[in-house]
């Protein structure tokens, strides 16, 4: 049978040239970048190397890139940074959005526990992409940090991230962004749009799980999460993963120089595949249709369960995920949905279709194949289809 992995927002296969750089770290070059011996100072360099790799890319500086276990931690590391710098001068307050990641969205909850107010900027006014000066509406003059990811992992919107950056040097608020779903899809530069820190993730372009970068601009002086030795300037101590770090700036790398031809070749799949699923009656794509990562597609079809429809299309090969992968063990709806002002019962019959750059006309073609048929027959089953059909109900896409 024919598989489609289309889940790439919740983590992507890695690429050739990644293993490729990887393998050579756990066989051959195994010192400690922190040894003084010749083994520990080549590995030294294979560091110095895939940090300036990815500096390149970000157009940053070298030495404004920590490396971390994951964005998770990249996210936590850039606010309670802001939110330490800020409370040293009275500033308790955090302008972000309702529809962050979790490792942004908990991080400020715990902050607000601890005397902090936070903003969170609703996204429903344009299918979830902000208007900057709703940003600048929010800045007081106690904001320590705007936090706002790049693009969103559920529905795919872009935010004007480079809006968002002047706005914020001109106000001097600390900008952080979560550009974990950007990172190697999107253009970042982060002079040009005037970020003072961001986060990325490995796996999320084709490199290894566990192993994420902090950018910050020089001049944030990061605190630390974890005490010890002296790596990454004694900020994020531990031996650093490297072999995940090596083979992340090469997928990094890879990732960047191919972005524009994957860009337009996926941004025509993706238009197919929203075009296809508009036929299906009482079906609505979230998001906004322009501004979206070049392979997101997020669809509701009313009167079904998304996540019905996920095992279904499992059982035919095609592979996608129903609100975000952390949340889908739970039963409420996706916040990213209820933000963007989707109904609570649509938000339940939602699925997202994250294609990887691999992906092909025959895959998109295959899911157009299978998906319609599938929600017909889940209909036919769903006692709310029922009731919707019937006026019993009468919300309605
Ligand atoms: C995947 C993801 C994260 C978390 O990254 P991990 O490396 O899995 O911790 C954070 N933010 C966004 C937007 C993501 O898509």
């Amino acid at each position: 049978m024919r598989t489609v992995y289309a889940d790439n927002a919740a983590t992507t296969k890695m690429s050739k040239t990644a293993v490729a750089a990887m393998l050579p770290m756990l066989e051959e070059f195994y010192g400690n970048p922190s040894s003084l011996h010749t083994t520990g100072q080549i590995v030294k360099e294979k560091l110095d190397e895939a940090r300036a790799d990815i500096a390149k890319c970000l157009n940053a500086e070298p030495n404004e890139i920590y490396f971390t276990s994951c964005g998770t931690e990249s996210d936590n590391l850039a606010i309670r940074t802001a939110a330490e710098l800020g409370a040293k001068k009275g500033k308790k307050h955090i302008v972000t959005t309702a529809f962050e990641h979790h490792a942004v969205l908990h991080t400020v909850k715990k902050l607000e526990k601890q005397g902090f107010t936070v903003t969170y900027l609703p996204v429903s006014a344009h299918n979830g992409v902000l208007d900057a000066s709703e940003v600048e509406a929010a800045i007081r003059e106690d904001t320590a940090l705007v936090t706002i990811m790049f693009a969103n992992n559920e529905i795919g919107t872009i935010q004007p991230i480079e809006e968002i950056g002047r706005i914020c040097r001109e106000k001097k608020v600390l900008f952080h962004t979560d550009a974990v779903q950007a990172a190697g899809h999107l253009p970042i530069d982060v002079k040009k749009q005037n970020i003072d820190m961001l986060s990325l993730s490995a796996h999320k372009f084709h490199g290894p799980k566990g192993v994420g970068v902090l950018y910050a601009k020089r001049g944030v002086r990061l605190v630390n999460l974890m005490e010890g030795g002296a790596q990454e300037k004694g900020k994020r101590p531990g031996t650093e993963n490297m072999a995940g770090i090596v083979a992340m700036a090469a997928a990094f790398k890879e990732s960047c120089a191919n972005m524009q031809e994957v860009s337009v070749r996926l941004t025509a799949l993706r238009n197919k595949l929203i075009d296809g699923l508009s036929a299906i009656p009482h079906s609505a794509l979230n998001g906004d249709r322009e501004k979206r990562l070049p392979g997101n597609v997020n669809f509701s079809f009313e009167g079904i369960e998304g996540e019905s429809l996920l095992l279904y299309l499992d059982d035919v090969g095609i592979e996608v995920s129903s609100g975000s992968a952390c949340a889908s063990a739970s039963l409420d709806p996706s916040h990213v949905l209820l933000a963007i002002g989707v109904h609570r019962e649509v938000a339940h019959g939602s699925v997202r279709i994250s294609l990887g750059e691999d992906a092909t006309e025959e895959d998109v073609d295959y899911i157009l194949e299978k998906l319609p048929p599938i929600v017909a027959d889940l209909r036919e089953i769903s006692p709310v289809w029922d009731a919707l059909e019937k006026g019993t109900m009468t919300h309605r896409i």
